[in-house]
């Protein structure tokens, strides 16, 4: 599977331990995300991923890009919903593109924890 793993500043910590903690889970599939999520799972956890430019700086359209052309199987994008983003037109429209691709997408820990269970279920 293409996994996108995008997450908001207040919510990188929260990533990094998700992916921590579930290494086995996302193990053997392809990880992308935006630069500076990236980064830091990939200091952190040793698992390689694909990062894309910081989100502000366009990395959310740049996996919006691959969902639209069927390049991208899943998205993890922990949202920090208290805080105002630059770029919220291009996380708006990164959701529209994962609704208009029938694209899993978990915005929360919630749901989030709920796609690692399934990736866990499929191995
Ligand atoms: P970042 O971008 O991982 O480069 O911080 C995430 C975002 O704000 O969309």
């Amino acid at each position: 599977m293409r996994i996108a793993l995008i997450a908001h500043d207040n919510r990188k910590l929260a990533m990094i331990k998700l992916v921590q903690d579930n290494k086995n889970a996302f193990e053997g599939h392809e990880l992308f995300a935006t630069g500076t999520t990236g980064k830091l799972i990939a200091e952190h956890t040793g698992l390689p991923v694909h990062s894309f430019l910081s989100g502000p700086l366009g990395g959310d359209q740049q996996i919006g890009s691959l969902v639209a052309t069927g390049g991208m199987d899943m998205v993890i994008f922990l949202r920090d919903p208290l805080t105002a983003m630059p770029h919220e037109p291009d996380v708006s429209a990164l959701l529209r593109l994962c609704d208009v691709r029938d694209i899993p997408v978990a915005t929360n820990m919630g749901s989030a924890r709920m796609f690692v269970d399934d990736l866990l279920k499929a191995k």
